[in-house]
């Protein structure tokens, strides 16, 4: 049952490390079930793939390919200057898909875009619709903003994708052509600059890992050894925009654009793994800590401040600006899953865990054919509605946008979810650990080339149950480690074969045994509705307190509230637990009317609070559901209700 054949022999997984701690398992060896990812993943396939073709096809996006094919590009395109990496990360997605789900249609598809791709490559293995036809500027003059490196790195990681699930087939020998290319153009002696966005760094370490060519490694390690220097020019945002301003080796956190800083240590830990730098990997790992210490939000989101669509300062956590850009999302996903597999850290899958529940779940629609690009924690004003037909200009929509002018989110959830198997367990030599928690079927080898099979069950996030099955088993003895999440510190039990039960605490836990097929591990999680208060230096929501239950983030929805009633007139009472019945978490608090007045502030005496405030009960929902009922206000974090001794509120003097 794994996944390895002559024509694919690393099988089909996002990355494969060529040493670390643990070995990612392939899309053949986890199949997801239905259940919380299986439907995302279903409606992915089906539904999201065809919906950004389709709009690619009608912004003129393809089209572009064609039009340099045919010698007809002049100058003017549709599309900014990175489009043809959205056609890339499609592609990507459907390869990745063909794995998942055998779709001939997606298979076809696939097949159709590559030839339109590679029809409009250079003959030294140049490809980039918006440079160097007649009237575009020309090849590598704008390395800054360009992001024809960028470009590269995703039509290297589709290639790759390829490979892994299918074979060598066009697509891989055009990412090969341009890898090539990239190698030439800018290896030492060559040009000696680096691309404004990084992302082809991390693209060329799989290529060096498919292949077993070394010097696609090294270029990546000239990648990103070239950074921090200033090399790049100066603007107005600042060379951390794009990491340019310190070494990744001296970083102490990340900064500057979000998915640039992530996808730029993503390449790091890649470049460190294969090159045994100890140092390397280290700074990321410390990078990492003080990241999520200070620069995440609850919802794993990365990146607080629009302009620049980057990290802020520690503890600038501003809700109402959030930024957490979809892809800053799939980027974080990618770094901590490389972390992890590194060094086994439970931590790193705690934040996928969090990031996949509530930015990327988020993120896309119900029905697959819309999305947010940031993922705000507090919308104060409902609306607008984005038009059905047209891109959303801007980043920010009220309800999740069809397609976007910068549409780089949809078509990165796509790739991701349509390999999310390859992200949920992994194997060394001594047994399987599983990281996510999803109904899924695992078949795969150990060290000693026994074959073991696990399937897991479980209603998981609603659910506190996870069951784990032994499907296959030699009767050797092996170790299952399961992750007990951050959240779950203390209140989880595990039950081993034997049927004991004892109390388990945050981190990893493992059964060694002599499994036989039939034989049960289950764990028990502590999911119910909790309240979380932040940290005070986060100025922007202090004096708030939000409710998660499990894995998810819970929110207040306007839709929930009196007709006519704003999420801001709700205060919460924390000292009572949230309460639960028919699936529903409510929590109770008070609805105040805030009065217009002509100046917004008064003496400490006096409450600005004019009306008498309503006992009420309110619902959450998981974040990750809200906007499907039409427009809203909402708010993660609630403001807390506290009664000072001087005087009630509710009365004006
Ligand atoms: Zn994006």
């Amino acid at each position: 049952m794994t996944a390895t054949s002559s024509r694919n022999p690393q099988g089909a997984r996002p990355v494969v490390p060529g040493a670390g701690l643990l070995r990612p398992l392939t899309l053949a060896e986890v199949g997801v079930r239905d259940g919380f990812w299986g439907r995302r993943q279903k409606v992915n396939g089906e539904v999201t793939l065809d919906h950004a073709l389709s709009w690619m096809e009608r912004v003129g996006w393809v089209d572009n390919f064609r039009a340099v094919a045919a010698g007809r590009m002049r100058g003017e395109r549709g599309g900014r200057e990175f489009s043809d990496s959205e056609i890339y990360k499609l592609m990507e997605a459907m390869a990745w898909e063909v794995g998942r789900s055998r779709n001939v249609q997606t298979e076809a598809a696939l097949r159709a875009l590559t030839s339109t791709v590679g029809a409009a490559q250079g003959p030294d293995g140049y490809l980039n619709t918006a440079f160097g036809q007649p009237g575009q500027p020309a090849r590598y003059s704008d390395l800054e903003w360009g992001h024809e490196l960028y470009c590269y790195g995703h039509l290297i990681q589709a290639g790759v994708a390829r490979a892994r699930v299918t074979g060598a087939d066009e697509l891989v020998e055009i990412a090969r052509r341009a890898a090539d290319h990239v190698c030439r153009e800018f290896g030492p002696g060559a040009n000696e600059g680096m691309c404004g966005h990084p992302e082809i760094e991390m693209a060329l370490v799989e290529l060096a890992r498919l292949t077993g060519e070394a010097r696609y490694l090294d270029q990546a390690a000239v990648f990103v050894q070239r950074r921090g220097h200033q090399r790049l020019a100066d603007i107005p945002l600042g060379r951390a925009y794009f990491q340019d301003d310190v070494p990744v080796r001296a970083a102490t956190v990340l900064r500057g654009h979000a998915v640039r800083a992530l996808y730029l240590a993503s390449g790091a830990v890649d470049v460190a793994v294969e090159t045994g730098d100890a140092g390397l990997l280290a700074a990321v790992e410390r990078q990492w800590e003080a990241t999520v210490a200070r620069r995440t939000y609850l919802t794993g989101g990365m990146g607080s401040h629009h302009e620049g669509e980057a990290f802020g300062d520690d503890f600038v956590l501003p809700p109402d600006r959030a930024y957490s850009e979809t892809c800053a999302a799939v980027a974080s996903v990618m770094l901590s899953w490389r972390l992890l597999l590194a060094t086994g850290n439970p931590r790193y899958a705690d934040l996928i865990e969090r990031t996949l529940y509530n930015v990327l779940a988020t993120s896309t629609a119900p029905d697959g054919r819309a999305f947010f690009y940031t993922n705000t924690l507090y919308r104060r004003h409902a609306g607008p509605v984005p038009p059905a037909a047209e891109m959303n200009p801007r980043p920010e929509s009220g309800l999740r946008a069809p397609w976007f002018a910068v549409s780089c989110c949809p078509t990165n959830i796509a790739r991701l979810f349509a390999s999310l198997a390859g992200y949920l367990a992994t194997a060394d030599d001594t047994g399987i650990q599983l990281h996510q928690y999803a109904s899924c079927d695992i078949h795969t080898r150990l060290g000693d080339g026994a074959t073991v099979g696990l399937a897991m069950r479980t209603g998981y996030p609603d659910h506190a149950a996870v069951s784990v099955e032994v499907t296959e088993s030699r009767g050797q003895p092996w170790s299952l480690s399961l992750r007990v999440p951050g959240w779950a510190d203390s209140g989880a039990i595990l039950v081993d074969p034997t049927g004991a039960r004892r109390p388990v605490g945050a981190g990893t836990v493992t059964v060694t045994h002599r499994f036989a097929v039939g034989d049960r591990v289950s764990l028990e999680l502590p999911i119910r509705a909790r309240w979380v208060r932040p940290d005070p230096r986060i100025d922007a929501i202090r004096g708030t307190v939000a409710v998660e239950r499990g894995p998810l983030v819970l929110c207040l929805e306007s839709v929930d509230l009196p007709a006519g009633r704003h999420v801001g007139e709700v205060r919460v009472d924390a000292s009572t637990d949230p309460t639960e019945a028919n699936g529903q978490v409510r929590v109770t608090g008070e609805l105040v009317k805030v009065s217009d007045e002509p100046w917004p502030y008064a003496g400490t005496d006096h409450d600005t609070v004019s009306s008498t405030p309503e006992r009420v009960e309110v619902p959450l929902l998981p974040y990750y559901a809200w906007a499907t009922r039409g427009p809203s206000t909402m708010r993660v974090w609630l403001p807390e209700h506290t009664r000072t001794n001087k005087k009630e509120t509710g009365s004006k003097e």
